[in-house]
């Protein structure tokens, strides 16, 4: 009940919104121009030089006062046909390409910098309807549009709220890469929705409920289950962290069918949708931000509904395991010990590290599907953060394949990804003590996020790809701004990497 509340009052709050733009007559219109900025000169973009042309130069004689640079805006005022300003964006050099030292496509890069620095400039002078041109890449221009507009503001009055504008794209020659850069950036923000929202108004419930709504609208299949569910799986390791708290946990079983006859790609996404630390209590500065807990789940839903929209000829299973840890008289208690659903019993030194308990008894249930790949995404360790910081996420895997793909798919969306070790001695931490199978944090040598994967190495079915990719660092939210295209909150990565990962796979 409260999901549909939560969802529909949105919804009802959107339509307001819709409304209140369609019945004011002048609707103020903005456009978004761009120009190759090289060493101080400019050179406009075909439509722009067009645009110019036909509105005696407006565009030139504006320039030559305005000294654009790389990935910034400048607004001209009145420019001619009916619009309001003109956004012209510098688009950096036109002959940038990949980049070797960054990793990533220099040229797609900049096109979302400065397609969002355009649409954000026309916000900020409240413009209602933003036409924007390809930019050179229509793709990247949908995407840096629909990332830099967004905004969280679900609780604040409406009159209070930023305007957004809609987006609609200008002189559109590559409809169907416009058409994948909304459905990739639109499937980023629903992410970044869904982790940006408050753990009172999203309970394990009422996420699952959240799922259900976007995904089975795209044809997803939705499957809920719930905690007597978990005991005939023998989940004792999940369990035992759901039961610290008094919301009932969840798990999600989706499955998106493409079409085709081939081996499923199973997707875990970690779902803790408060993570207080448990009995080992973390401390209070910051800790409002562990409702992001789930942002491993949250990036399962937005592939889901994002491979479902592209159509892609795959087979998909996403399994997101929810529960809240916190501390209570029926918490885990450090030195517990519990046993995984494939029969590994583990003992649980520090009821912080939650997510990999849970994530075992997914990864096992994994191995019923017959998987091609396995790919978890969690934001498992804090010790990402101090690896990578959030420039880049860490991925850990036994398919050099696979890691091939997913970095190939960084290069292409600019959230990029670093491959970390996942070698034997990690493997010691966690599986050489006398008494228990497992320990949940090892031998404390540093090296957390290493010995996090080396545990769930523990739970992997025999003969598996498998991937894990350790998100703590980029799910945001961002401290400073890294990508300039994404606003201090949670930022949604890495879910159009991953979409792109499967684009490539399909
Ligand atoms: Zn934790």
């Amino acid at each position: 009940m409260a999901a549909s509340r939560f969802v529909s009052r949105n919804v009802m709050l959107m339509n307001l919104i819709r409304r209140s733009y369609s019945s004011v007559s002048n609707v103020k219109k903005g456009l978004v121009l761009g120009a190759f900025t090289k060493g101080g000169c400019y050179r406009l973009t075909p439509i722009a030089d067009y645009f110019d042309r036909e509105n005696q130069s407006v565009l030139t004689k504006n320039l030559e006062v305005a000294n654009l640079k790389d990935g910034k805006s400048r607004i001209i005022y009145k420019p001619g046909l009916g619009y309001n300003a003109v956004a012209v964006v510098g688009l950096g050099p036109e002959e940038a390409c990949f980049n070797h030292s960054e990793r990533f496509d220099d040229k797609k890069e900049n096109i979302r910098i400065a397609a969002a620095a355009g649409c954000t400039s026309l916000q900020e002078i409240d413009i209602d309807e933003i036409h924007i041109e390809e930019l050179s890449d229509a793709e990247a221009s949908a995407e840096g549009a629909t990332l830099g507009l967004w905004r969280y503001q679900e609780w604040k009055k409406l009159e209070k709220r930023k305007k957004i504008p809609c987006v609609i794209p200008y002189k559109l020659q590559n409809k169907l890469d416009w058409h994948n850069g909304i459905i990739k950036a639109e499937a980023q923000n629903l992410v970044r929705n869904l982790a940006e929202a408050p753990a009172n108004y999203m309970t394990p419930s009422i996420f699952a409920q959240c799922a259900q709504q976007e995904l089975e609208k795209v044809g997803v299949q939705v499957c809920i289950y719930d905690e007597e569910w978990a005991i005939r799986e023998k989940m004792g390791s999940f369990l035992s962290v759901a039961k610290g708290s008094n919301e009932p946990l969840r798990f999600l079983e989706m499955k998106y069918d493409g079409g085709t006859d081939c081996q499923p790609i199973v997707l875990i996404g970690k779902g803790v949708t408060f993570d207080s630390g448990g009995i080992s209590l973390k401390p209070s500065a910051k800790m409002d931000e562990m409702r992001g807990d789930m942002a491993g789940a949250a990036c399962v839903i937005g592939i889901l509904k994002a491979i479902a929209e592209l159509k892609l000829p795959i087979n998909v299973i996403g399994l997101t395991p929810l529960c809240e840890n916190l501390p209570s008289g029926k918490a885990n208690k450090p030195g517990d010990i519990v046993q995984a659903s494939n029969g590994k019993y583990i003992q649980i030194d520090n009821t912080d590290a939650e997510g990999r308990l849970i994530l075992a008894d997914a990864l096992c249930y994994a191995g019923k599907f017959d998987p091609k790949y396995i790919i978890d995404l969690a934001t498992l360790t804090g010790a990402v953060r101090v690896a990578l910081g959030n420039v880049m996420a860490g991925v850990f895997t036994n398919d050099d394949q696979l890691w091939e793909n997913i970095e190939c798919a960084g290069h292409v969306t600019g959230d990029r990804m670093w491959r970390l070790p996942l070698v034997k001695e990690y493997s010691k931490r966690v599986n050489s003590y006398p008494g228990v199978d497992v320990n949940n944090v090892g031998k404390c040598l540093g090296a957390g996020s290493c010995t996090a994967a080396a545990f769930l190495k523990e739970f992997v079915p025999e003969n598996c790809s498998w991937m894990h990719i350790d998100i703590a660092g980029v799910a945001g939210p961002e401290q400073q701004l890294t990508v300039p295209y994404l606003n201090k909150s949670s930022t949604g990565r890495p879910t159009r990497t991953l979409i792109q990962f499967l684009r490539q796979i399909a």
